[in-house]
């Protein structure tokens, strides 16, 4: 194994210091963070991400508040819930744990969430806000990502950058949040499932972020040699074990750096929420962190 590894837990941890300082430093002022994050129904993965989110909160000094709501629960009601965390001022950020049941509308949903509190960056505003180059809330899986990269020290100004897929959660945003910093990338490209000559694609790029969610999509040969590789995927195995979507062992023989799973973009997602989450609260009392 050639690559170093980019290690997501420890800059995790760094990055959540980070906003426990800012949370601190608000309760100065009088200003307690707050995230609301509703959960309806019981799907198992989701209330693993809901209880990693309160945790997350407790230890940075963030107060939660944890809405569970039943599986039958209409889309009127979860808007009604939605519209009176929006008028509760010391709730600064509202999360809908996502998937939701069928019978209602995801995007009705993220709609609904006001645009200064949508720590999760879905809403139109804020991805209208990220395209233009405005100040948002990034999404906080590409924005862990972004922090991974720069973590490397690589000179990112002038490299391709290639991510694959094209969900609005990670693949999308993953291309502007790169063109959005201050260190611009001169090139990205958001390859997906009907992409030609991926492989020659790939293997052209200085940054290739996986987030496919097929477990060793990304093979060695796929791979430039010294590349970042940020590998976005959680895939659960036959063996009950977490997978990555790049095949670890052939790229990290490769690269120059690389993101293993776990403990790579997952720790850092979460801890970009908490970020997202003092942000709000000084945005929304007037204040600079
Ligand atoms: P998605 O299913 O919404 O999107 C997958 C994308 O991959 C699509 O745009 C599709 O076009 C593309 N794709 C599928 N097959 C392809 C192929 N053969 N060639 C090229 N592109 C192909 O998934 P998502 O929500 O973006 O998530 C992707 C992965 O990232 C999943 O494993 C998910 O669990 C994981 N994820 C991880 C985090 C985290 O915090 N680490 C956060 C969100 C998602």
């Amino acid at each position: 194994m050639s690559a170093q590894i980019i290690d997501g837990k420890a800059l995790a941890a760094a990055t959540k210091a980070e906003a426990a300082a800012e949370a601190a430093a608000l309760k100065v002022q009088g200003i307690e963070p707050c995230l609301a994050v509703i959960l309806v129904g019981k799907n198992p993965a989701s209330q693993v991400y809901v209880r990693g989110k309160v945790k997350d909160c407790g230890e940075c000094g963030i107060k939660s508040l944890e809405l569970r709501m039943p599986e039958t629960t209409t889309q009127e009601e979860l808007l009604a819930k939605i519209a009176e965390l929006a008028a509760d001022k010391t709730v600064n950020g509202i999360l809908v744990q996502l998937p939701l049941p069928k019978q209602i509308d995801e995007r009705a949903v993220i709609d609904a969430i006001p645009p200064e509190k949508d720590v999760d960056g879905f809403s139109p505003v804020n991805v209208g806000r990220m395209q233009t180059g405005q100040p948002c809330f990034l999404p906080c899986t590409p924005a862990g990502c972004i922090r991974m990269i720069e973590s490397t020290g690589t000179k990112i100004d002038g490299k391709n950058a290639v991510v694959i897929g094209r969900s609005n959660i990670v693949g999308k945003p993953a291309g502007p949040c790169c063109l959005a910093g201050p260190k611009k990338c001169q090139t990205v490209t958001v390859c997906h499932s009907h992409t030609a000559n991926l492989k020659e694609i790939c293997a052209n790029a200085d940054i290739l972020v996986a987030a496919v969610g097929r477990a060793g999509f990304v093979t060695g040969d796929m791979v430039k040699p010294g590349a970042v590789v940020i590998d976005v995927g959680i895939n659960r195995g036959a063996d009950g074990k977490l997978h990555g979507d790049v095949n670890f062992e052939e790229a990290s023989a490769v690269a120059g750096y690389i993101t293993p799973v776990p403990g790579g973009v997952g720790p850092m997602t979460r801890a970009m929420l908490m970020k997202n989450t003092t942000q709000a609260a000084a945005m929304q009392n007037g204040v600079a962190i």
